[in-house]
Order: C-alpha cells, then sequence, then structure tokens
C-alpha cells in the first residue's frame, strides 16, 4: 500500500474535485485536516486495525507464528463455499465507528472513505473479478434504512478499480431474523432461501461486497446461489472481518 490515492482527472471525479473545494478534506475520526484529498488524518489513517495477518479464505485473523497467508485451521477443516475474503480492517475501533456512522449518521463521507480505503488495498490485486456485487438487502429492509451499504460502497470502489457493479442479478426474496441474534448453525439455517439470481451474471468471477463479514453465513448463502447459477468463482470483500 503506497498511501496515494490516484487523482485522475476524469469527468466522474469532478463532483469530488468540486466538493473538495466547497468542503475542504477533514478526519472524520479527529476533524484534522484530512491528508490526501481523503476525509482522514495521516495519523488515524496509520492506526486503522488493518487485517494484514489474516487467512486468505475466510479473513480470520492468523496467529503471530503462522505462515504469511496460510490458512487458517477452521477453512483447511472444512473449507468455506466462498474462494477468498479480503477484509480491509480487523473489526476494531475505530472502523467500527466509522462503520457505525456510515449505517446512522452521514454515510455518504464514510462510504466514501470507506470506499477509498479498500480501493487502495485492492488496486495491486492480479486477478481482478469481472464484477463486484453488493450484497442486496431485503425491499423491506431497505426502506426501513434507506440505502443499501453494500451498495453505497461499491459505487466508489466500482469507479476506482474499473470494475463494473452488479445489482440486479441477485435480490434478498426472504426477510430473514437480524443475524446477530443467532448462533452461527442459526445463522446458515435462517439464510437458506434468502437469496434468488435473477440473471446468470456475466461473469465467471465476482467479488461480493458488504461492509462488515461476521459468520460468513450471508455471503456463504449468496455464494452457493451464484455458483449454482453457473459463476466458476466468488470473493468476498468487506470492511471489516468480526
Ligand atoms: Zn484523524
Ligand atoms: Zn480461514
Amino acid at each position: 500500500m503506497d498511501g496515494k490515492p490516484k487523482q485522475r482527472l476524469q469527468v466522474d471525479d469532478w463532483p469530488r474535485i468540486i466538493q473538495q473545494w466547497l468542503y475542504p478534506p477533514t478526519c472524520l475520526l479527529c476533524d484534522a485536516p484530512g491528508t490526501q484529498g481523503w476525509d482522514l488524518c495521516a495519523g488515524c489513517k496509520n492506526d486503522l486495525p488493518y487485517a494484514r495477518h489474516a487467512c486468505p479464505r475466510c479473513a480470520s485473523p492468523l496467529p503471530a507464528a503462522a505462515a504469511p497467508d496460510s490458512t487458517c485451521g477452521r477453512c483447511q477443516k472444512k473449507p468455506p463455499r466462498f474462494d477468498a475474503v479480503i477484509a480491509l480492517c480487523h473489526y476494531q475501533e475505530p472502523i467500527r465507528h466509522l462503520l457505525h456512522a456510515f449505517k446512522f449518521q452521514h454515510r455518504h463521507a464514510c462510504a466514501r472513505l470507506l470506499g477509498d480505503l479498500l480501493a487502495e488495498r485492492l488496486a495491486t490485486l492480479t486477478e481482478k473479478p469481472q464484477l463486484i456485487i453488493p450484497v442486496p438487502l431485503h425491499p423491506q429492509r431497505y426502506s426501513e434504512r434507506g440505502f443499501n451499504q453494500a451498495l453505497e460502497l461499491g459505487r466508489p470502489l466500482s469507479r476506482q478499480l474499473h470494475i463494473p457493479l452488479g445489482t440486479h442479478y441477485c435480490r434478498r426474496i426472504r426477510a430473514t431474523i437480524p443475524q446477530t441474534e443467532l448462533n452461527i448453525e442459526l445463522r446458515r439455517r435462517n439464510l437458506r432461501g434468502a437469496f434468488q439470481v435473477t440473471e446468470k451474471p456475466p461473469a465467471d468471477h465476482v467479488a461480493l461486497l458488504d461492509d462488515i463479514v461476521t459468520t460468513g453465513a450471508t455471503a456463504g448463502e449468496l455464494t452457493r446461489v451464484l455458483k449454482r447459477a453457473g459463476v466458476a468463482r466468488v470473493d468476498v470483500w468487506c470492511c471489516a472481518k468480526a
């Protein structure tokens, strides 16, 4: 990570240029001036709990003694349905605060910042997916919240990585009990039949995008229906792995 977001003078960057002129970048965590056009100062950016030493299959933290990029014991025993998880950070402060603010307060600035941070993390990927699919919300949940956080994250990410967003290939057809109230086995059962592929995505390799991945049950169920529809490889991208 070189810490320098690319400043491309493209037509789609003009809203950002105008916005930076009207509202100079300010750190969303400590109110200091932002660095390099980010709403984050250099100190806070440096101190984020980046998930650097993590299992490539599930993004869980690896023991300090484990070789870099080694698969964790749990994934060796029972590999998840998805092929890889890339998490920007571990689910700790202050990323927890940013994600909370993203969901419940000034979502645009947070979505942009989190999208930029993810784009920076993913810019060096050698095998890029052909499509980014934000995890869909059930329409009822969408109307309660007014936005899909995965889609809001996907917009800046798609723009910067030059990978299209696929928003209409899957939908959530069943409203589920909030996953936080359930254990791992119940989470899996709760999600069975929750998603439907409405049209086969025109891609062999897709990335599912969500703000937080907890047990991976949601991503696993979505992977199951995508693979059944013919997608060969499904990666999962998220801001934080809990
Ligand atoms: Zn700061
Ligand atoms: Zn793992």
